[in-house]
């Protein structure tokens, strides 16, 4: 039996928003600019207050390999740089900025001269782009693998399997274009056996649409998914989408294949011709507590509250504010929480339905197993978590294999006793990490000795 399963979980799709056009919202007053977006090591900033700054001026630079350099979203001010706890859970540096109200371009921008693969890679890292799918891993390290000459195959995500969300299907409806540019762009430097659209059946517009703007390229496959739960994870869309299967442990480039995000890939086809790097996102504001679902254009930086305040507000109290969608997206105690390069929706539940639900005794009834697209037994990891002896813990949750997780939450989903089978799964996650973070500094001090 393969690890992998087609992700048969079926979540209410609520795309409320599928044929919403994206509306522009007016320059915030001020915008928070945090110095992490993404897995990786924060930007450093490289402005201070009283700096004039405009649209796309570089205001932190990145600090490492895997790290993003972050620009501006308005033009105006810098007002004061300060640590603000973003929703990593981390105290992070944010360049705060008071806009003149104007949007002023910065003037030295400038589009990039890109003669070979080189010159290309710096250009990515240069747009500041992430995966804008939500995981965030920034693309010239991913796109870095195509510099290796081992990637024979990429795969596009246009999965959006997450309720409610439907910014990447107005990408692929109304951005076919750019997204033409950049699979041209992208073949420039890889000679890509075949390239691939992973979209769910429930965007048959997306898929019409890329069909019709990829006929007259052969190598390129529009790949309609069924519309079940979670065919975005990276490596169920690449076993849905090709056959190959990433084995645990391994990335996507080693068995070949770069995945990216449509509205990624929109972005660095617009970004070769503008030289305006990544400042703003389309982002669903949706869910139970949200007056008039909208999607949303708003420079990176913008308060949640001010986003939901421009789509009309709520229509009842709130009872939780995530970043993302109801199935992975990320809770945030305040809507003074900023948007980030990676915020794809704002979903605002009304207290009802942000309630905890009330959790009983394990039936055994095994449909968390079941549910899992990656084939793990959650139940295991909950009883492993028990075990008080931590490298015993360690031990059985890694024999297990904790690290597949990819945290979907369909064994939550689908658990009729509603036991809380994703949190603790991470929480198992954290404790394997922390274990092996002190083994291998007490090992090292050891051998400091
Ligand atoms: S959260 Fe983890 S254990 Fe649960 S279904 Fe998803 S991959 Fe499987
Ligand atoms: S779905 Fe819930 S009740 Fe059923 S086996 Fe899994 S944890 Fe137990």
């Amino acid at each position: 039996m393969s690890l992998f399963k087609l992700g048969k979980v079926h979540v209410p799709h609520r795309k409320n928003t599928a044929e919403a056009i994206p509306v522009r919202m007016p320059a915030p007053a001020q915008v928070s600019i945090s110095m992490l977006h993404h897995i990786g090591a924060p930007a450093t900033p490289v402005v201070k207050p009283g700096d004039k700054v405009y649209v796309g001026t570089l205001v932190g630079e990145a600090a490492g390999y895997v790290s993003s350099p972050v620009h501006s979203s308005v033009s105006g001010t810098v007002k004061k740089i300060e640590k603000t706890l973003v929703s990593a859970g981390k105290e992070i540096d944010s360049v705060v900025i008071e806009s003149d109200g104007e949007m002023t371009p910065d003037p030295d921008l400038r589009v990039p001269e890109i003669t070979d693969f080189a010159s290309f890679s710096a250009a990515v890292r240069a747009s500041g782009l992430v995966g804008l799918g939500g995981a965030g891993f920034p693309t010239s390290v991913k796109l870095d693998a195509i510099g290796k000459g081992i990637i024979k195959r990429l795969v596009l995500n246009g999965a959006e399997c997450e309720p409610y969300i439907t910014s990447d299907t107005r990408t692929m409806v109304e951005k076919s274009d750019l997204l033409r540019e950049g699979v041209e762009l992208l073949c420039r430097f890889c000679d890509f056996e075949e390239v691939v659209f992973g979209i769910e059946k429930n965007k048959p517009e997306a898929i019409a649409k890329l069909k019709d703007v990829f006929a007259d390229m052969p190598k390129v496959r529009i790949c309609p998914m069924p519309s079940t739960y979670p065919q975005g994870g990276e490596k169920i869309l690449i076993y849905n989408t090709t056959g190959l299967v990433v084995p645990e442990g391994k990335l996507p480039a080693d068995v070949g294949v770069i995945v990216m995000n449509v509205t990624s890939l929109a972005f660095l086809a617009s970004y070769v011709k503008t030289g305006m790097p990544l400042v703003e996102k389309v982002i669903t504001v949706d869910g139970s507590a949200i007056a008039s679902p909208a999607n949303v254009i708003a420079p990176i930086g913008t308060s949640l509250g001010e986003v939901i305040e421009f789509v009309g507000g709520t229509s009842c109290e709130i009872g939780k504010i995530l970043l993302g969608g109801p199935m992975m997206g990320v809770a945030v105690w305040t809507d003074a929480h900023p948007v980030l390069k990676t915020t794809n929706a704002i979903t605002v539940l009304s207290e009802r339905d942000a309630a905890p639900p009330k959790s009983t005794a394990c039936i055994h009834c095994g449909r968390c197993v079941s549910a899992c697209p990656m084939g793990l037994q959650p139940t295991y990891f909950a009883r492993a978590l028990n075990i008080s002896d931590k490298r015993e813990m360690c031990e059985r949750l890694e024999d297990e294999k904790i690290g597949l997780c990819i945290e979907c939450g369909c064994c939550s989903f689908v658990c009729p006793a509603k036991r809380p089978l994703v949190e603790n799964n991470r929480l198992a996650k954290a404790a394997v990490r922390e274990y092996k973070t002190s083994t291998a500094a007490a090992g090292k001090k050891g051998g400091d000795k």
